[in-house]
């Protein structure tokens, strides 16, 4: 076993690590975080320290750690067959299984699933079968895409750019122009503070309608969104917001893709975002809790709508030229199996719904008359707290104040728990894994009680 310096200097010397400070990491100011084992909500770091993962890695581990059905299937997969390809028709039996199994959890007008291996790379997928469809249909100028700011859909060229956070287009000359953006559904936020939610979405309607009259409704292929803003800050939408944004897209014949990376597969206490919220998407996004995080794996669900046109852009040009040579991999979709088997097994959505409920009401209860705290909101087993300066006129901190990232520090170092600092903003984030009793939860808003009284 290597010694903990030796690990340190080698993490320091060779690895890049994404969304770090990477002058501060090299000059050994933010330290090196060795995770060894885990079991559970809890994961276990190279000195033995067991913490208890409030987050769920990035709210992904949703089965919980340790899961032995998981890891047998995996390593049952790799000794029969570690891979095959699944162009020009492959497959095995573990893809097309999970595929089925899919395809009856999602939305019933949901057609077929293609398998790729994260989030963004299922996002680029999205943007091109949305620019694919339209000009099969001969509208080749309706290829925009509308994305909301503070959404989070990922970090390549498109996926990055349809992100909505000013972290991940800061010097690399992003957004690119076919992504534009329109309004959060952020109504804590809102400008105008004596707005009533129902005036704050006819805001939101009329800002998307005004966006697509100013770019012109034939430039526009489809808006994307998550069903609840996670990265972003996470954010249910205020009552209504997807009626009302779903009727402005009808009108126009605009896609909607629903990025469900964080909702899909019970996060909500729901199988599905959409089903949550009432939306019907025309393409649904699906990575995280697909394989629990336990092999890397995505999909793009795609509906009876955009299937018969894809279909019929194949009888006119030959295959399809869109594949990743890891698309459907076979360990990833045999962790799909067993963790969506596992899902039904323990019933872990609706302990995501029942104990996620309890979390958030324990939290809100524990921290509402906080002087700094301005909002404590969540759904399902996903909760904020969002912190400002003064409440009544909701002046927020500094971001150089650091209040987010301290309150996390301080949480993590008195109780062993980990939260996460959302990359935006003033606000702690938990997501914990589906399996979360309600002493656990209890030790969540505790220590986050100590954590905040510490630090404010
Ligand atoms: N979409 C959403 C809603 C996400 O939260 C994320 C990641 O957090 C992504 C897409 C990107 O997924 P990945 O990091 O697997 O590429």
């Amino acid at each position: 076993m290597l010694r903990n310096d030796q690990l340190d200097q080698w993490d320091r010397d060779n690895f890049f690590h994404p969304s770090t400070h990477l002058a501060q990491h090299a000059r050994g100011e933010s330290p090196s975080r060795v995770i060894k084992t885990a079991s559970g909500v809890f994961i276990e770091d190279r000195d033995g320290n067991k913490l208890l993962d409030a987050f769920a890695g990035l709210y992904c581990v949703n089965v919980g750690y340790g899961r032995q059905e998981i890891a047998e299937a995996i390593a049952e997969q790799a000794r029969e067959l570690a891979y095959y390809h699944s162009y020009v028709g492959h497959g095995t039996e573990a893809s097309i299984t999970l595929a089925k199994m899919i395809l009856d959890r999602a939305p019933d007008h949901m057609s077929k699933v293609y398998f790729g291996l994260g989030g963004s790379d299922a996002n680029e997928t999205n943007v091109k079968l949305v620019w694919y469809y339209n000009n099969i249909l001969g509208r080749p100028q309706k290829k925009k895409i509308i994305s909301r700011w503070r959404g989070y859909h990922g970090s390549g060229l498109v996926t990055g750019s349809l992100t909505g956070l000013e972290l991940f287009h800061k010097k690399f000359d992003l957004p690119i122009e076919q992504v534009i953006h329109t309004t959060a559904p952020y109504y804590y936020r809102r400008e105008d503070l004596n707005q009533t939610e129902a005036e704050f979405v006819a805001q939101c309607a009329a800002d998307l309608e005004n966006l697509i009259a100013r770019e012109g409704a034939d430039t526009i292929g489809a808006f994307i969104g998550e069903p609840m803003l996670g990265t972003g800050g996470i954010v249910p939408p205020p009552a209504g917001y997807w009626e009302a944004i779903q009727d402005v897209l009808n009108k126009h014949d605009i896609l909607l893709i629903a990025d469900e990376v964080v909702t899909g597969f019970g996060r909500l206490g729901t199988m599905f975002g959409s089903e949550h919220y009432g939306i019907k998407p025309d393409i649904i996004t699906i990575a995280k809790g697909l394989t629990s995080a336990y092999a890397p794996l995505s999909g793009s669900i795609v509906s009876d709508k955009v299937w018969s046109v894809l279909e019929q852009g194949t009888d006119e040009n030959g295959p399809i030229g869109h594949g990743w040579t890891y698309s459907a991999h076979p360990i990833g979709a045999a962790a799909g199996v067993a963790n969506l088997k596992l899902l039904d097994d323990l019933s872990l959505v609706s302990n995501a719904g029942t104990v996620g409920a309890y979390l958030n009401a324990t939290m809100r209860e524990a921290l509402a008359d906080h002087q700094n705290v301005g909002d404590v909101r969540g759904d399902g087993m996903i909760c904020a707290v969002e912190f400002v300066r003064d409440k009544d006129s909701r002046v927020f901190f500094d971001a150089t104040d650091k209040i987010g990232p301290q309150i996390s520090a301080k949480l993590l170092e008195q109780d062993k728990i980990i939260a996460r600092a959302m990359p935006q903003g003033d606000i702690l984030g938990f997501a914990p894994p589906f399996c979360l009793t309600k002493s656990e939860a209890d030790q969540v808003v505790a220590g986050t009680v100590r954590a905040v009284k510490a630090v404010l």
